[in-house]
């Protein structure tokens, strides 16, 4: 275990453990539905199912809460498991989905049905949501509610059998159109449904309600701890009925709090308008907090990791800082990432006093963080690219970077000592001439010239043009969707990607492979995108390298 204090998810597993309860078995499960991409909060709710499991020589069953035949798709399956390995975590052989117990789900609403626990309704689904009161009024019960068993028997077959038409009869639980909580008014259990099922075809003509088909799944599987998120607080008590009723494992749900990030969404039903309407360009877009599009952005499994292990669980609904998660990558990266030279907006720079055809190879450690990533070499040569804003004419106190009569260092280079800009026609600066000090080479300096600005560079000669792609947060308030009358999509940021395809970098990352990060020197990190080719190479800025969030 960490060395943290142990939150309530941990304190509860820890008390059963202690009583002995289920032998002190621990069995989780992750139930996704397959009907869209996780998110960054899905990847909350997996790191903290495996890991109490992992921490408490547990198990994690991937089970796909494929009930809903309408809104589910097979790829989405896919892109999941993909996601799951992707974050580090491992099922095993325990890959379930919830359609392949709809015989069993059947069975058991037959069991209740005997037991005069359900009925068949015929009231349409105005009439049940009349039914039902309100808050502060009870409800009234339905005319179906006494039918006979054997009625009910009969019914429910038949339903089953796709006798009935759609929404002409459900099944539902008889408990109490009083009870205090709305959830407990009699809730549906079957509803008929003519559409065919991703999993099971067209064999089923009636399909189970949520708040039925998850205790139940959770029971048949053994599940001991069914952690989920705070909106089925209220649903608990339905859920502690159907397995007292039917007399199966006792399952215990337990509830946390959602992960809300800022300035993003983490709902695949918002997110899937995103993607449908093309305000990005897939589930994937390096802007969208999905684990697909953090992968392509740069993000790291470790990070996403850290970054749900500081959050922690909590029990009351909270909105995090994205820069929490920025941090998170920063820190994996600064270790991991080799740094390399990149001129995002270049300005040529000559250095008159270098001979014409020389080109000089410098050593380079790759990353100070960590010896065994060695060294590469950098050419230097009398024609160099730094940025456009390290360089300023007439530059504010304290301007440590370029500026005419003043001298600066290049990293793993010289002490130039700039002499004038040359401009075009517009006083645009085009170009800027410098002169060298010959005895100022990086990690031999003898010169005894005092600087203080160091600045990087990119050799004009070698430097390879590449494209890259700069991300802003996608939206530009912090809770995009705080106000359900604004459309959540107005509050896109404009500016949340900008291309930029006169970058120049070093020729050592032609050998930059899909997927590899890297620390661009005072840039940010950097990741190279799988659209690029070996003659177009596009890097998506993953995060910039300041970090505003206060440890
Ligand atoms: P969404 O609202 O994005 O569609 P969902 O809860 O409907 O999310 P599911 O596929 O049912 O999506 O989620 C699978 C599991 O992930 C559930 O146990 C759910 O509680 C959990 N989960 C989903 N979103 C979050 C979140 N923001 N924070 C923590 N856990 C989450
Ligand atoms: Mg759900
Ligand atoms: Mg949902």
């Amino acid at each position: 275990m960490s060395e943290k204090s142990k939150n309530f998810i941990e304190q509860i597993i820890e008390g059963d453990i202690q009583k002995g309860k289920h032998g002190g078995a621990v069995r989780t499960r992750f139930p996704p539905e397959p009907n869209g991409y996780l998110h960054i909060g899905h990847a909350k709710a997996i790191c903290l199912n495996f890991g109490v499991a992992n921490d408490y020589n547990g198990t994690t069953n991937l089970r796909f809460d494929d009930t809903n035949p309408a809104t589910e798709e097979e790829h989405y399956v896919e892109s999941i498991k993909k996601d799951i390995q992707w974050l580090g975590y491992d099922w095993d052989d325990r890959l379930y989905f919830a359609s392949d117990y709809f015989q069993q789900l059947y069975d058991y609403g037959m069991q209740l049905v005997e037991q005069g626990d359900a009925y068949v309704d015929d009231s349409s689904s105005e009439e049940i949501a009349a039914q039902k009161g309100t808050v502060t009024t009870p409800g009234i019960n339905s005319p179906y509610r006494e039918r006979t068993i054997e009625e009910n028997r009969d019914l429910f077959q038949r339903m089953k059998n796709g006798e009935f038409e759609e929404g002409s009869r459900v099944l539902r639980a008889r408990i109490d159109m009083a009870h205090p909580n709305m959830n407990m008014r009699d809730p549906l259990i079957y509803r008929i449904k003519n559409v065919p099922h991703h999993q099971s075809g067209d064999t089923w003509h009636i399909y189970p309600m949520y708040d039925f088909a998850h205790p139940v799944s959770d029971s048949i599987e053994n599940i001991t701890h069914s952690l989920c998120t705070l909106e089925f607080e209220n649903h608990r008590p339905i859920y502690d009925w159907f397995l007292e009723k039917l007399g199966t494992f006792p399952s215990r749900q337990i509830e946390f709090a959602r992960l809300n990030v800022n300035y993003t969404i983490t709902s695949k039903r918002k997110l899937r308008r995103l993607v449908e309407e093309c305000f990005v360009d897939g589930w994937d877009d390096p802007r969208m907090p999905t684990l697909s599009g953090m992968r392509r952005r740069g993000f790291t499994p470790a990070s996403i990791r850290q970054f749900a292990g500081k959050v922690g669980v909590a029990k009351r609904d909270n909105v995090i800082d994205i820069s929490l998660l920025e941090h998170c990558l920063r820190d994996d990266l600064n270790a991991k990432a080799n740094r390399m030279m990149a001129i995002l907006h270049p300005l040529k720079v000559v250095i008159t006093n270098y001979p014409e055809d020389k080109v000089e190879w410098m050593e380079a450690e790759n990353n100070p963080e960590n010896e065994a990533a060695g060294i590469r070499k950098m050419p230097f040569s009398r024609e160099l690219y730094i940025e456009r804003e390290d360089f300023m004419e007439d530059p504010p106190k304290k301007y440590f970077r370029m500026t005419p009569g003043k001298h600066v260092r290049l990293k793993h280079g010289y002490i130039l000592f700039c002499e004038k800009a040359i401009k075009d026609e517009n006083g645009e600066v085009v170009e800027v001439h410098c002169t060298y000090a010959p005895d100022s080479k990086s990690g031999e300096d003898t010169s005894g010239i005092k600087v203080r600005g160091t600045l990087h560079y990119v050799e004009a000669t070698h430097a390879r043009q590449v494209e890259v792609r700069l991300y802003d947060r996608l939206f530009n308030v912090p809770i995009p969707d705080e106000n359900p009358d604004v459309d959540y999509t107005t509050h896109i940021n404009p500016e949340s990607r900008k291309v930029l395809t006169e970058v120049m970098v070093e020729p050592e990352l032609a050998n930059a492979q899909p997927g590899e990060i890297f620390q661009f020197f005072r840039k940010g990190y950097f990741i190279l995108d799988p659209d690029s080719t070996d003659e177009h190479l596009i890097f998506n800025q993953a995060v910039a390298l300041r970090d505003s969030w206060a440890k």
